[in-house]
């Protein structure tokens, strides 16, 4: 079960390491050195009593006492495996707290319920992950909120003024960021984010600012040091990191997460403890995993970009220093992650016959995965983007996207190089 007092007090140990063992205490589970999948729906009370104060506290009737232990109640507000991987989620971005969801579009979709309500404004950057996209388009509009986007290379001062141009800057709930930006590695400045919510916060309303994490996160940016409030993960990505199981998460401050953990209770989209059980696996090889892709795609982005087929690649590790974007990166980056996107020299022809011909990357979409997949933006993951849209954010036909795997880096290159000859 999960142990509410394991810190150690001697010397403060690094994410890396607590993945083996943070919150869960095996003397609670017969001894078993891994938590057991608590395959359950409800927990058993001591006595009456007990019951009644563990719901007086998860329906916020009263406030948790001094030293006072919870347990349990029911599988949809909470569960050991789950909430042991709270925990350690939470480590990586140095957060007070984390909430786990059945997808990341679940995250999402409830970070945008939580923090808008009717008549309110959303204000988000271009381009976002397709399924967000639609997400505000489609389903925000049905419960009157609107929403306003800015393009990655427009600066604090456009962004503040389209927000007035609507009319209903005095209802801006919500600014959501993705960086970088999927496919093209855009990056967008968390700093001028927080200054733009703060500007249209007041002592009565906070604006909240949320950043999808999933490209880089949560190792490589730590949005929390730049005043994000909420870091948002599909863990199906990176976190869970074998293209094996469905998750999201988000991290935040204990308020934030409390919000969005009540909405959670009632929308009912927490993950099973299947799930938390392979993610907590997953996280154990976080941190190698990722060195790991992130060394493989700087030699695959190297490789690529001296190719003659090849008309640009789009990779933070090949910002130039006096490139404005290299200066975001230097400030909250911390590593050019193991997503690539590049120009193949043609067209959607050229693009196809270097996809059809990969012998090792597989052409699927998802990302973050050992295994290195390949796609084609304009046509698969943004292709209910219009031709304009595609043209503005330069996502063209000739745009492959990859996410570099594990496999020998080596091998990698004789695969790309071997399809660009094909
Ligand atoms: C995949 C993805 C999502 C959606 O996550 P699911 O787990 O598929 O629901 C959201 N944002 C980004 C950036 C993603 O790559």
């Amino acid at each position: 079960m999960k142990d509410n007092n394991n810190t150690n007090k001697a010397r403060k140990f690094s994410p890396e390491t607590l993945m083996m063992s943070y919150g869960y205490k095996p003397s609670l589970s017969e001894g078993a050195i891994k938590c057991p999948i608590f395959q359950t729906s409800t927990f058993v009370f001591k006595n009456a009593e007990e019951g009644k104060a563990f719901f007086e506290v998860a329906y916020g009737i009263r406030e948790q006492r001094e030293g006072e232990e919870l347990g349990l109640i029911y599988s949809r507000l909470n569960n050991p495996d789950l909430e042991i991987l709270e925990d350690r989620l939470a480590l990586w971005d140095e957060a007070e707290d984390c909430a786990i969801f059945e997808s990341g579009m679940s995250a999402i979709s409830t970070v945008m319920f939580e923090f808008l309500k009717p008549g309110d404004l959303l204000l988000h950057s271009a381009p976002l992950y397709g399924g967000t996209g639609h997400f505000i388009k489609e389903v925000l509009t049905k419960f009157g909120i609107e929403s306003v986007e800015f393009m990655p290379q427009d600066t604090k001062e456009t962004i503040i003024q389209k927000v007035k141009d609507t009319g209903k800057a005095d209802r801006l709930g919500l600014v959501h960021i993705e960086t970088p930006a999927n496919p093209t590695n855009d990056l967008i400045d968390l700093t001028m984010c927080r200054e733009i919510a703060d500007a249209f916060s007041t002592p009565e309303k906070h604006v909240y600012l949320a950043v999808d994490n999933t490209y880089l996160g949560p190792l490589w940016q730590k949005p929390i040091e730049f005043g994000v409030d909420i870091v948002i993960y599909s863990a199906t990505k990176y976190i869970g990191g074998h293209s094996d199981v469905i998750a999201g998460a988000c991290v935040g401050s204990f308020d934030v997460i409390k919000r969005l953990k009540t909405l959670r209770t009632f929308l009912g989209n927490m993950a099973g403890p299947w799930t938390g059980w392979l993610l907590l696996r997953s996280l154990e090889t976080l941190q190698i995993r990722m060195e790991k892709q992130t060394a493989n795609a700087q030699k695959v982005a190297a490789y690529l970009n001296t190719h003659p087929k090849v008309e640009k690649v789009y990779y933070l590790g090949l910002l130039k220093e006096g490139d404005a974007q290299y200066e975001t990166y230097r400030k909250q980056c911390l590593a050019p992650g193991a997503m690539i996107a590049f120009d193949i020299k043609g067209g959607e022809a050229e693009a196809f016959t270097f996809l059809n011909n990969l012998k090792i990357a597989h052409l699927a979409v998802s990302l973050g995965s050992t295994e290195s997949l390949a796609e084609h933006p304009a046509s698969m993951t943004h292709s209910s983007m219009s031709k304009t849209e595609k043209d503005i954010l330069g996502i063209g036909d000739n745009m492959v996207r990859l996410s570099i795997g594990v496999e020998n880096p080596d091998d990698l290159i004789w695969d790309i190089e071997q399809a660009l000859n094909c």
